[in-house]
């Protein structure tokens, strides 16, 4: 972080990449991420409400993520009772930019979709 980010505090922000293929519109107020449980390997899809789960980044949340948006969720699937802790970044575009993701991983619909056993 250099000069240029503290005179504009979202010129880094802007800069990030989001990547495309982890989230998918779900109509005009959803949107879905997909985790894989670490523990059985489940594959979840996650709905997130943008009107309240998805949260802006700012205030004080501001500098703890790269994202203009994100969500903390905890994902709880069907096959086992692991709690996975999901914080997702998102951009203005709802592209995800970062994760982090406790007891499991974050997909792409792509691998959401595979099946496990060719
Ligand atoms: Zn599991």
């Amino acid at each position: 972080m250099g000069f240029l980010s503290r005179l504009f505090p979202f010129w880094g922000k802007a800069q990030s990449k989001g990547k495309s293929g982890y989230a998918t519109a779900d109509g005009p107020h959803g949107l879905n991420i997909y985790v894989q449980c670490d523990k059985c390997g489940e594959k979840i899809a996650v709905r997130l409400r943008k009107t309240s789960e998805i949260q802006r980044r700012e205030g004080p949340d501001a500098d703890l993520g790269p994202g203009q948006f994100f969500v903390q969720k905890t994902i709880v699937g069907s096959k086992c009772y692991q709690r996975i802790e999901a914080t997702v970044d998102f951009d203005g575009r709802y592209n995800v930019v970062a994760d982090t993701v406790k007891h499991g991983r974050l997909i792409t619909l792509k691998e959401f979709n595979e099946e496990d056993e060719p």
